[in-house]
């Protein structure tokens, strides 16, 4: 049985009541977490509170970045046992669950060394007077997070927090706490001091809620559906409380007649399946240019029927969606598009070894999609990829700009004045050009616009949102 971590020693929930842990693979469980309250929440946020205000403010920002540094090593180390953990919990196939940990140990790397990088500015003023900016941490932050990508999550977010100086609370999904809880144990071994990093577990209503309203939390980093993330917003608002949002995405794969289609293909294919297609960034549309509609999508229909989907322990391509209720949802997608007469090109397949109760899903090519249709504009958060044509620049970015979202674009051609337009006209946070994700790099910023949040996580630019600027202005003559 799983236990809550805070002030680096595990704790059982105030409820006496723990949640079921299932693997997606065969829909069995096989361990338990604690069933959090908002009592659970009271005694982390202390917790935090108690380290940042008698230990962890007077930390230098370089021995921060040791003790990052350190995390750092102590994850690759473990990078096996933590992406066993994450294989049985998220369903993910070893190769997938190996790079989490390793991106984990990179994050924790990277922020290492940003800690004594960031700093204020002097700003020439009025004679007499020096005027200064000084970058201060929050003080507490919360964290809450999705199931998608626990480890990499973590990293980007709380690796930023603790960076900037900041005690952290952490509120995983539900689904998937194993990797975090244990990587919580890594960073008190590194030395991390009680308190800097604590865990609680529990569902989003009860939990996360409690997190979200607590008076001692100085930020929260939400990663998660729009949904909660209205709610996360509602909430702070009532006092103040600054919010980092991010949220969900329908990104477009924009592909033009001169790409070169053997370099889009692979990728496209891996854009949309990767996670099972269980990512805030799966480029879920590919707008084709018309002159090459028919041909690309036969080589993507064949790219799409080679895909195996089984077991996460056979490494697949493909894995277990992560739950029923998410079958479901993918199920309720693929019939609408049915009932409205959407037609489907290809599917992969679901291996023999599959067992009966595991939550699989062949990855589905879909053609001629209506812009309006929900397959079109809402996402499906499963291996699901949807084509339209477009004509000409224009109706490209006028599909490409159609839904609520506003995450990630990919655009392949080999025109470069081309590549420059549509990079500017796409509303996104982030533009790919022949290629889509940039091999997830840390060091990226990474956000969206309109209905995918706001705010920036990863590189550098993070540290600017776990931190408020105070302004000195002294008056000497
Ligand atoms: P979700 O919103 O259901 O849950 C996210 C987290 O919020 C979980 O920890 C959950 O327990 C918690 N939560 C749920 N209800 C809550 C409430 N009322 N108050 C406080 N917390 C609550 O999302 P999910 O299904 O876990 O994740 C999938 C979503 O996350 C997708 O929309 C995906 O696009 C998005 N996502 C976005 C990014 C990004 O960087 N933009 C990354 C990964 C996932």
């Amino acid at each position: 049985m799983q236990l809550h971590h805070i002030a680096n020693a595990p704790a059982l929930s105030s409820s006496g009541r723990t949640i079921a842990v299932i693997d997606p693979s065969d829909g069995q469980p096989f361990d338990e977490i604690q069933r959090g309250t908002a009592e659970d929440i009271d005694a982390a946020v202390h917790a935090a509170r108690q380290c940042y205000q008698t230990v962890w403010h007077r930390v230098s920002a370089a021995d921060r970045g040791r003790l990052l540094m350190r995390l750092s090593a102590k994850v690759a180390e473990h990078a096996e046992e933590l992406a066993a953990l994450e294989r049985r919990d998220c369903g993910k196939p070893t190769t997938q669950a190996r790079a989490d940990a390793l991106a984990l140990a990179r994050y924790f790397e990277f922020y290492a060394g940003a800690c004594d990088k960031l700093h204020g500015e002097t700003i020439p003023y009025q004679d007499g007077y020096s005027v200064f900016t000084w970058r201060e941490p929050h003080g507490v932050t919360g964290h809450i997070i999705p199931w998608n990508y626990p480890m990499q999550i973590f990293g980007r977010s709380v690796g930023g927090a603790l960076a900037a100086g900041n005690c952290c609370v952490v509120k995983p999904a539900e689904d998937a706490c194993l990797s975090l809880l244990r990587v919580a144990q890594l960073a008190a071994e590194a030395g991390f001091p009680a308190g800097a990093i604590n865990i609680v577990t529990g569902y989003g209503h009860e939990v996360g809620d409690a997190l979200a309203r607590h008076p001692g939390i100085d930020h929260i980093s939400f990663t998660g559906s729009p949904t909660v993330g209205t709610l996360i917003q509602q909430v702070a608002a009532e006092r103040h409380c600054p919010v980092t949002l991010e949220l969900g995405g329908k990104s477009p794969q924009i592909i033009f007649a001169d790409a070169d289609l053997d370099a889009a293909v692979p990728v496209v294919i891996n854009a949309i399946v990767q996670n099972a297609g269980q990512t805030c960034s799966a480029g879920s549309r590919v707008l084709i240019d018309s002159l090459i509609y028919e041909p690309l999508l036969e080589r993507l229909g064949h790219a799409i029927e080679a895909l195996r989907v089984g077991p996460a322990a056979m490494d697949l391509h493909v894995g277990p969606l992560i739950r029923q209720t998410q079958q479901q949802r993918v199920w309720d997608f693929l019939s609408d598009a049915q009932v409205a007469g959407i037609p489907m090109v290809a599917q992969g397949q679901i291996v023999d070894e599959a067992p009966e109760g595991g939550f699989y899903q062949a990855p589905t090519l879909l053609r001629d999609v209506p812009v309006q249709h929900r397959l079109a504009q809402e996402e499906v958060f499963g291996p699901v990829l949807s084509a339209m044509p477009f004509q000409d620049e224009d109706h490209a970015v006028e599909l490409a700009n159609a839904t609520r979202f506003g995450l990630v674009a990919g655009i392949w051609t080999c025109d470069g004045a081309r590549q420059f337009r549509m990079a500017r006209r796409v509303a996104s946070g982030q533009v790919f050009i022949n290629n889509y994700g940039a091999g997830g790099g840390v060091e990226l910023p990474f956000g969206g616009v309109k209905s995918s949040g706001y705010g920036r996580e990863k590189g550098f630019e993070a540290l600017y949102g776990f931190t408020t600027l105070k302004t000195v202005a002294v008056r000497h003559g």
